[in-house]
């Protein structure tokens, strides 16, 4: 069972690792977007730690929904929409059926496609998103999940961007990591890092 105390444990080191590895996301964005997914994610999970006491003391369902709102409301970019989408909407589907944790995923990452206009291979945080739901699925091991994920982010590189402001360089955003690819992982490390 995942408790709330798990997710303060992942909120703590989502924004540990967010913030350690701020250049390198804005660097990955500055090569095929705006350069600023760093700042993005960092001023983010800054704000989600910042109200910890508030969000940890919420049972876990209201506790997913108050960060997804938290970082609706700072992060920005395209990707605040859609990492919010994802935590509101895990939220939503436990509140609906409480330990229902991989089913709940697969749902919030629907979620995040439906607001996105997107799907898998487009070069896009999805990319990571989808496999990690197929790898749970599967009933794989913590580590395999993590495997898949950071394969998946790799294979980001040699993909054409098909959606968000990558999309904007055609051909040319071939060769590239996609950022948002890159800080799902990240936050899918630090859960993996905190869970039983
Ligand atoms: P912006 O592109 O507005 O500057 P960010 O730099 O914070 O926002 O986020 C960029 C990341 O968001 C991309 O690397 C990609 O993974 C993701 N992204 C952008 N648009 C979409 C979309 N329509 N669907 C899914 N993911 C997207
Ligand atoms: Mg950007």
């Amino acid at each position: 069972m995942i408790e709330s105390s798990h997710l303060r444990a992942a909120i703590v080191a989502m924004a540990t690792t967010v913030s350690a590895h701020a250049e390198e996301l804005t660097a990955l964005d500055s090569a095929i977007g705006d350069g600023d997914h760093g700042a993005n994610m960092k001023r983010g999970f800054d704000a989600v730690a910042a109200d910890i006491d508030t969000i940890g003391a919420k049972p876990l369902a209201e506790a997913l929904k108050a960060v997804g709102t938290k970082l609706v409301m700072t992060v920005g970019g395209a990707s605040g929409p859609l990492y919010g989408t994802l935590f509101l909407t895990l939220g939503k589907e436990l509140a609906a059926n409480p330990e229902a944790y991989v089913a709940a995923y697969r749902k919030a990452i629907d979620a995040v496609a439906a607001r996105g206009k997107s799907e898998i291979n487009q070069k896009t945080l999805l990319d990571v998103l989808y496999p990690v739901a197929d790898a749970l699925e599967a009933g794989r091991s913590k580590a395999d999940v993590v495997e898949v994920a950071r394969a998946a982010v790799a294979g980001t590189k040699d993909r054409k961007a098909i959606r968000g402001r990558a999309s904007f360089l055609g051909d040319r955003s071939i060769g590239h990591v996609d950022p948002g690819a890159r800080s799902s992982l990240l936050l899918i490390e630090a859960v993996a890092g905190v869970l039983p």
